[in-house]
């Protein structure tokens, strides 16, 4: 089993290495606990780790991935079966009282293109099943980019997708009421980006201009600024 061999490995070098290097950082989010101010959402996808991207430290960000990174509308049923991410957008708002929400979407995203391609239609649990069902929740707006695609063959549906699911993401953060109230009162802001594991560039949601915005990565020139929203960080 090489690949685990090599998780073991990298530990070693964990602890050797940066775990050293930031040992009184650690030590104090034992004692205090953690306090990040931001949640992320993304997408289980290896090619794209948050902590990677955004170059953070331990404590900074809490992160749920899961398939395709949406957020399912609120749904207070428990009959409805477990609520995963539910549960972690709740602890993250109610208990971390975090400032932004971040839905990172991604490019080249295979629970987009299964969704858009019908590749789990149909099929049982242990087949896709649950893929089918879990990625169900955007079928109303990939039913429309497929539409648009017949009549326009040259729309990149896959790209169109993974920009509309990140908005419906958005969306339904807001069908949570917790979450309305906190953003109603100024605490909690919800942000939409894109990353493009080819390129490397992440694309930002501009919530003045509804664009998704590639983000300069030239310091000198542009000072990073949070777009929609007047204070730079
Ligand atoms: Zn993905």
């Amino acid at each position: 089993m090489p690949e685990f061999k090599a998780l073991l490995e990298g530990y070693r070098r964990f602890r050797t290495g940066a775990y050293q290097e930031q040992r009184r950082r650690y030590d104090a989010l034992a004692d205090k606990g953690q306090a990040p101010g931001v949640l992320v959402i993304s997408c289980s996808d290896s090619r794209v780790d948050p902590t990677r991207i955004f170059d953070t430290e331990p404590g900074q960000m809490f992160v749920v991935r899961n398939v395709a990174n949406l957020v399912p509308h609120f749904d207070p049923d428990p009959t409805h079966g477990q609520h995963s991410t539910s549960a972690a957008i709740e602890y993250a708002v109610t208990q971390l009282k975090v400032h932004h929400i971040l839905v990172l979407g991604h490019a080249r995203c295979g629970g987009i293109k299964a969704s858009l391609e019908g590749t789990f239609d149909n099929a049982q649990p242990g087949e896709g099943g649950f893929i089918n069902r879990w990625m169900s929740q955007i079928a109303p707006a990939r039913d429309t980019i497929r539409a648009a695609a017949q009549l326009s063959p040259d729309i990149d549906a896959c790209s169109a997708l993974e920009l509309a699911s990140i908005r419906l993401s958005i969306d339904n953060l807001r069908s949570f009421p917790f979450i309305a109230a906190a953003e109603a009162r100024g605490e909690l802001h919800l942000q939409g980006a894109l990353f493009d594991i080819a390129e490397g560039v992440l694309r930002v949601l501009n919530h003045d201009t509804g664009k998704f915005e590639a983000l300069s990565v030239d310091w000198e020139s542009e000072p990073v600024q949070v777009p929609g929203q007047l204070k730079a960080v």
